[in-house]
């Protein structure tokens, strides 16, 4: 089975991608919402975020995401000592993830695959592209926030061009160019690459 990586920045797509890749029957690991999962659940991971956060983060045992939001917004050093806590996680539990699924190719949605150092993990890493205007556009809209949350957010991501140079192949998802018609034919070939495996 071919392991495929959907990266972009945010509001680039992905999730809609997926979305795509899920309706023609292949399994996707979103890692964003199973590292939220991870946070409220995993005793191990529990630990290590009360030990460099504080006990506050969790409170009647429950994790408590608008502080932890709260803490890392606006805060570079923390938000990234948070991803490297919770990345190892994400990369073991995607993992045997894959392992379970029994399709041609099974993708693993995430927006910090380069920055986490995971791409050694795949076979094949597909880009979602969408201009940088774009995209706080769309961010705005989804998020109900503001211009500047949106940057700040994005300065902890890879310079989107530079991105796309690394993946296999890149979707172009600028409201221009069809979506659907990019991601079947992607479908196809991973389908026949899977297949000469
Ligand atoms: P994030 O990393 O922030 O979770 P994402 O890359 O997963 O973002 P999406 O959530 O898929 O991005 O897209 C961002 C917003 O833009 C969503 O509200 C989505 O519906 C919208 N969107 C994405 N692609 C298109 C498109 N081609 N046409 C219209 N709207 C789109």
């Amino acid at each position: 089975m071919l392991k495929i990586g959907l990266t972009g920045g945010i509001g680039s797509g992905k999730s809609t991608v997926a979305k795509v890749f899920e309706s023609l029957g292949v399994p996707v690991y979103k890692a964003d919402d199973e590292a939220k999962k991870l946070m409220a659940t995993d005793p191990q991971l529990i630990d290590l975020i009360k030990k460099h956060f504080s006990e506050e983060v969790y409170k009647e045992g429950k994790l408590d995401k608008a502080y932890l939001a709260s803490v890392v917004f606006n805060n570079k050093e923390k938000l990234n000592l948070l991803n490297s806590l919770v990345h190892p996680f994400t990369i073991e539990d995607g993992k045997s993830w894959m392992k379970r699924q029994q399709t041609s190719y099974a993708i693993k949605e995430a927006a910090l695959i380069f920055e986490s150092g995971s791409q050694g993990e795949f076979d094949f890493i597909v880009g979602v592209y969408a201009p940088e205007t774009l995209r706080i556009h769309r961010t705005i809209q989804r998020d109900k926030t503001d211009k500047e949350r949106v940057r700040l957010r994005m300065q902890n991501q890879i310079k989107e061009e530079i991105k796309m140079k690394l993946c296999d192949e890149v979707l172009i998802n600028n409201e221009q160019k069809l979506l659907v018609p990019q991601i079947i034919a992607l479908h196809e070939k991973l389908l026949a690459k899977a297949k000469s495996q």
